[in-house]
């Protein structure tokens, strides 16, 4: 399933508790459970591909751009004064002229598109 409220869950991932272990390495405060957390993994290829993995239900399901993923990358980026927008498609993503990145799904089709602009 394509996630299809992209600044819903960019605001949901605003509240979470993030704890950056190291780039690859991020656990996530759960969304609905307070006490629980979840294990975020990132890996980044050459090609600008970003692949995250989920401990949550959500990503479990073969889903992409769980709040904890958005949350760790948008934590991830912060680090380095920068800030992440999400995009359902390539076109969006281009007509902001700013770094692109991609977030793969299960499918092609499933991924999201990421740029990445100086932050505040
Ligand atoms: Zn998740």
């Amino acid at each position: 399933m394509k996630l299809t409220n992209i600044k819903g869950q960019q605001g949901r991932a605003r509240n979470l508790r993030v704890n950056i272990v190291n780039r690859n390495l991020i656990i996530v405060s759960s969304t609905t459970t307070p006490t629980a957390n979840h294990v975020v993994t990132v890996e980044y290829d050459s090609e600008g591909i970003i692949h995250t993995r989920c401990t949550c239900p959500w990503a479990m399901n073969g889903n992409v751009g769980c709040a904890h993923s958005i949350a760790a990358l948008e934590a991830l980026a912060a680090k380095r004064g920068r800030a992440l927008s999400f995009w359902k498609t390539k076109d969006d993503a281009r007509r902001q002229k700013h770094r692109t990145f991609y977030l793969a799904g299960k499918r092609a089709e499933e991924g999201l598109w990421i740029t990445s602009r100086r932050g505040l």
